[in-house]
């Protein structure tokens, strides 16, 4: 592959606005809040440049500075009508001429389209209606739901499918995959795919939907389209139709459309972009079922897109239009024969992808036609390769838009954005109310919800457990096969099965705060104090929910756009003492520091923070070095989620967590059960100093003499640690009787209090790494966290021991 790097000067062309004449090396970084300007020239290179190309910054396209972050970097800019988060370091990457206010592309049309949309058999539809062969009786019905993030298609996937839906993760990847029947149709499959931007390969997400569309083949595509922002979602759908798949566009949150005074020309659409397209309201359940209609009507009968060329003739002389079709012709015969879509196969070979150029092998001869054909596309055009193909694309999107859209010039919700925004991401007020916020989530989560559904559900959990416990003395069941079920197993499991309320109510809070919009919010403002230590403004969620547990917090990263900021991320969130620790805590400072506890407690919190960050900056230097992504984030208008989307997360995370109570953690309390009960010769055995953990724990023990922690009990305690944090004090309780303090020293205890904080996460959490980050990275995380907590343990025990 060849690295491309495009610094030329382009003709500035005079497409919008008046320019004022060009002032030496503008770049969008130099714009005061309020100000607009037409980009002239994009910098950078590779994957990069292609997601600011992909996100609409393109040559051409007017942008308008609308705030800075609290800490100055990132800001906020609008492009074409869309607001995006971009870094300062960012924006000096685009130059741009400034004009004199902004235009507002839809002023000019006044007319209000009738959304009047003609059912499947009456007139005025576009495509044809089925004359062509169907799909034998009985084909299964594949349907890929794709779509921008927040367009609605977890809404939408939840009215096709009701409940009756299976999740998993797509093959290979850690990425969430739903799919389930439509409702009424067992005969069909909806998928939903994540949310994505575009079909270049540039996160793990798009990757994923672009080798689903192309591979799997789907039997037809339904395009979820956010018609309140049109503009950006036209881009993918622009990206699908030259996949060429059968494909019906189902126009989202026309309610929202429509309460504002917009309209959109449904008819003139479907002719424009040769695909059936719905109007719907996804959350009012309205035009869902005419959508299930036509994509079964498109699938049955494999109704391809009318052909379309988006690249206009008169478009920079026709430059791009006759390149595409000049590569078009020149790879016909490979992509026959690799089973591509010529006009993708076309446009991402133009744009350099390199996935596509793998795939299609041409010969040295042919790479240079091809070499030679877009030089020329440059050339002519007076633009760069991957900045052609999206501009050719965005000119198309304006041209249908133009034509068919009304837009009303700020909608209710953008307003109601901008004053809840003034005091969210306010200069002075971001960061107090983000506090406040996290606060109160935790507050309610773990002393007022929380404690209330586990005290219930702890209730249960016991009158259950005596029952069987009764019933099991009564039968005379034996002895062992008691003790496993009711002193493993329901202890065990049990004291897990407790924490579903606070891991779904903590799951609630920031599923509210994430589908409402806030969280992108969060990462606009921290995005700068985190750069610092090599991650992005989106990690500080997952981050914080590691204060309250750890598995949550992992299953949070999957909201993280790029892989390194997702894996360092996991890495660092065991650091943030998680809740089940505050027992370990308690009980040593209750034995040892009774007066100092807050301090003590406070003192162990702010040592994980620290150590995070630490290992943050280490990561930075050696693991994770790589470019940081660039930080191109759309902020949506806030938005309440439906009940209905709430419920079923919360049942999916509920699910989740019983799943693994019931595998993982009840395997590893058998084995424990086992260890503890049993002795070498596979004696049951009363007293565990005798059975097979304590002569594991003695062969252990020696490694800890040096941290003052020689004693088996202790190391015992820690061992069942793993399994949860909260048994290493009834262990000890066990153990010791009560007398902790006449065996282990003020100093033993203090090295104690240090390797608890961080030491291997319990295994839930590592089961939880596991499935995001695979096998040896979640080991990798147990002997990495194990070796910090033994050293920051040893240093501690012997400086102070030095002194005392
Ligand atoms: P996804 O990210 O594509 O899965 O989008 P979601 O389904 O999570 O929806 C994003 C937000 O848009 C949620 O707050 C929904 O409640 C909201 N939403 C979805 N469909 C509609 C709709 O038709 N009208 C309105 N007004 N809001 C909707
Ligand atoms: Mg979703």
């Amino acid at each position: 592959m060849v690295g491309y790097s495009y610094i030329w000067q382009i003709n500035l062309p005079d497409r919008k606005g008046a320019g004022l004449g060009p002032e030496e090396g503008m770049t969008i970084r130099d714009l005061k809040i309020g100000e607009s300007a037409v980009i002239t020239q994009v910098h950078g290179e590779g994957a990069l440049r292609q997601h600011f190309l992909d996100m609409g910054m393109i040559p051409g396209a007017e942008v308008t500075m609308i705030k800075y972050a609290p800490m100055g970097d990132p800001v906020e800019i609008q492009v074409h009508g869309y607001e995006l988060t971009l870094r300062l370091a960012d924006a000096a990457q685009i130059d741009c001429e400034r004009i004199e206010g902004r235009t507002n592309p839809h002023e000019r049309v006044k007319k209000i389209f009738s959304s009047e949309h003609p059912g499947i058999g009456e007139d005025g539809k576009y495509h044809r209606k089925g004359e062509g062969d169907p799909l034998p009786e009985g084909t299964k019905l594949t349907f890929a739901l794709v779509g921008n993030q927040n367009s609605g298609k977890t809404t939408l996937f939840n009215q096709l499918t009701g409940s009756n839906q299976h999740v998993g993760n797509f093959p290979g990847v850690t990425v969430d995959r739903k799919d389930g029947p439509i409702k009424g149709h067992p005969e069909t499959s909806v998928t939903d795919l994540p949310g994505i931007y575009s079909m270049s390969p540039y996160s793990s997400e798009e990757i994923v939907s672009r080798n689903y569309v192309l591979e799997e083949k789907p039997k037809a595509v339904i395009d979820i389209v956010d018609a309140t922002n049109i503009e950006r979602n036209l881009y993918l759908t622009l990206q699908l139709l030259e996949m060429n798949r059968p494909m019906v566009v189902a126009l989202n949150m026309m309610d929202e459309l429509h309460g504002n005074g917009g309209s959109i020309d449904i008819n003139r659409m479907e002719a424009m972009l040769g695909v059936p397209v719905v109007p719907i309201s996804a959350a009012k359940n309205e035009g869902v079922s005419e959508l299930v209609t036509h994509a079964l009507h498109i699938a049955k009968y494999q109704e391809k897109p009318t052909p379309q060329d988006f690249c206009s003739k008169d478009d920079h002389g026709g430059a791009i239009h006759r390149a595409i079709h000049a590569v078009e012709s020149l790879i016909e015969d490979h992509t026959e024969r690799v089973g591509l879509p010529l006009r993708f196969a076309a446009t991402k070979a133009i744009e350099g992808d390199p996935l596509v150029l793998e795939q299609l092998a041409l010969d040295p001869n042919e790479t240079e036609l091809l070499e030679h054909l877009v030089q020329q596309m440059e050339h002519e055009g007076g633009m760069d390769r991957s900045a052609a193909m999206a501009d050719m694309r965005f000119d198309f999107i304006e041209r249908v838009c133009e034509a068919t859209v009304v837009k009303p010039q700020e909608s209710k919700e953008r307003l109601r954005s901008e004053r809840i925004d003034r005091v969210l991401t306010g200069k002075w007020t971001a960061i107090p109310c983000f506090i406040g916020i996290m606060a109160l989530v935790f507050f309610l989560t773990f002393h007022v919800i929380g404690p209330f559904f586990q005290d219930l559900l702890a209730a249960g959990i016991e009158l259950l457990t005596e029952a069987v416990d009764g019933w099991m003395t009564r039968a005379g069941i034996n002895e062992v096969i008691h003790g496993l079920v009711v002193g493993g197993i329901f202890e065990g499991v049990g004291s897990v099965l407790s924490f579903i309320p606070i891991v779904v109510i903590l799951f609630f809070f920031l599923s509210l705060m994430e589908d409402s919009g806030y969280i992108a919010r969060v990462a606009f403002f921290m995005d700068k104090l985190l750069r610092k230590i090599g991650l992005s403004g989106r990690s500080i969620v997952p981050m914080l929910i590691g204060f309250g547990c750890t598995v949550p917090a992992v299953m949070a990263t999957r909201t993280l756009p790029s892989r390194r900021d997702r894996r360092m991320t996991i890495l660092l969130t065991p650091f943030m003492s998680c809740s089940a620790k505050i027992p370990i805590y308690a009980f040593f400072v209750n034995a040892f520091f009774p007066k100092m506890g807050g301090l003590v407690m406070t003192g162990l919190y702010v040592l994980g923070i620290v150590f995070g960050i630490l290992t943050a900056m280490v990561f930075k230097k050696t693991l994770f070095k790589g470019e940081a992504v660039p930080f191109v984030m759309e902020l949506l208008n806030y938005r309440l989620p439906t009940p209905k989307n709430v419920l079923q997360l919360l049942w999916e995370k509920a699910k989740d967590f019983l799943t693994r109570a019931f595998s993982v953690i009840l395997i590893a309390t058998i084995v424990v059960w086992f260890l503890q009960s049993f002795d070498l010769h596979l004696n049951y055995v009363t007293d565990s100093a005798q059975s097979i953990l304590a002569s594991l724990a003695g062969w252990i023990a020696p490694l800890f003499v040096p941290l003052g922690m020689g004693d088996w009990r202790i190391v015992t305690a820690l061992i069942s640690g793993f399994m949860a944090k909260e048994s290493v004090v009834s262990i000890m309780e066990m153990l010791f009787g009560g007398n902790v303090a006449e065996v282990l020293g003020t100093t033993s205890a203090m090295a104690m209090l240090v390797f608890s904080l961080l030491y291997t996460p319990c295994v839930a959490a590592i089961a939880a790494i596991r499935r995001e980050l695979g096998r040896a990275w979640a080991i990798g995380v147990v002997v990495f966290q194990c070796a910090v907590a033994w050293l920051a343990a040893f240093v501690l025990y012997q400086l102070v021991s030095l002194f005392v």
